[in-house]
């Protein structure tokens, strides 16, 4: 049902609200409505996305940039540097490129926008006073050191034979299907990490870098403090666990550094001209970044129904997330 936008005292409170409330994967409802799942991943694969995106980018480095293994069986600056550009340059380009077109040349105008804020400056909160260069070096600074690491490490790991491997050359079946399950256990995992972080101790210390950003812009995705970075990438030694193929990794690494840009650029989608060029923002998280105790997994597995914190974006959301803070704080 739409949010009765009337007496919806949430309505007021956002530029752009969708008018219906979040929806989560339905692969999970019961009884099994397989037309609601169909309509989901096509939504998901057959257009552009926070996950084909991902997807396309790591093809095209795979074809083209990607070191061969027998290269990565010892250290060496070369390769650990291509590796660490290889992180840098798409993420600069995505989120420098996305930052750009939506508040700078404001490409769109408010058109989709969640917020109705600008991002801001002259704020001690943030790291330079500025929410963008404070975004900028907790991206390019902390995440994609974190992140080049963990990826060297794996490919070290991978090129000395060290764990068993997939190839899609001999079974390219279980190489799509690990694949199509990547964004699953990417969600998996953040779940719990970001339930971890949610602690009143690490918050305070952690976590609370990326909260700086109540009203969220593309650098925001992974802007987040060492620590939480070190446990956000633990994500990635799955492909040391299940069987993998480097492209396993790339798209993973893809998935989780660039799809957060995309859901946190403040626009639900972005318009060129008069056209929806791609699905963007995510207001599923949007609001975990407006109410801070909701929210904290994906929408691909939905944990915070099942553990009572979701929010779809209505005012009973927000009484149940506001009742379910004051047990958090008063325990
Ligand atoms: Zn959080
Ligand atoms: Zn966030």
């Amino acid at each position: 049902m739409p949010h009765d936008f009337a007496t919806d005292a949430e309505a007021e409170r956002w530029h752009y609200r969708p008018p219906e409330p979040v929806r989560l994967n339905p692969l999970f409802d019961w009884p099994p409505r397989p037309a609601a799942i169909l309509h989901w991943y096509r939504g998901a694969w057959l257009m552009l996305t926070a996950l084909t995106i991902p997807l396309l980018i790591a093809l095209v480095i795979w074809a083209f940039v990607l070191p061969p293994l027998e290269q990565m069986q010892s250290f060496h600056i070369s390769w650990i540097a291509t590796v660490w550009l290889m992180n840098v340059i798409p993420q600069t380009l995505i989120a420098g490129g996305l930052h750009w077109w939506l508040y700078m040349r404001k490409g769109q105008g408010m058109r989709k926008k969640f917020d109705k804020r600008d991002l801001t400056r002259k704020n001690g909160t943030f790291t330079f006073n500025n929410q963008v260069l404070d975004n900028i070096w907790w991206t390019l600074g902390s995440a994609m050191t974190v992140a080049s690491l963990y990826q060297c490490v794996i490919y070290w790991v991978m090129a000395n034979g060290w764990v068993p491997m997939l190839s899609f050359a001999q079974s390219p079946l279980a190489c799509l299907l690990w694949m199509a399950l990547i964004p699953m256990w990417s969600g998996l995992h953040f779940y719990w990490v970001h339930r971890l972080e949610h602690h009143p101790k690490l918050y305070k210390h952690v976590h609370a870098v990326h909260h700086r950003n109540v009203n969220v812009g593309p650098w925001s995705g992974i802007s987040n403090h060492w620590y939480e970075n070190f446990f956000y990438f633990t994500t990635y030694f799955i492909h040391l666990i299940i069987p993998s193929a480097p492209l396993h990794l790339l798209f993973h690494s893809y998935f989780q550094q660039i799809s957060p840009v995309f859901s946190h650029c403040g626009f639900e989608r972005l318009i060129a001209k008069d056209t929806e060029v791609a699905k963007s923002g995510d207001f599923f998280h949007q609001l975990h970044h407006r109410y801070f105790e909701c929210n904290y997994g994906t929408s691909e597995i939905p944990f915070d129904k099942w553990f009572g914190t979701f929010h779809d974006g209505s005012a009973e959301g927000t009484n149940r997330t506001r009742a379910h803070k004051k047990q958090m704080y008063t325990r």
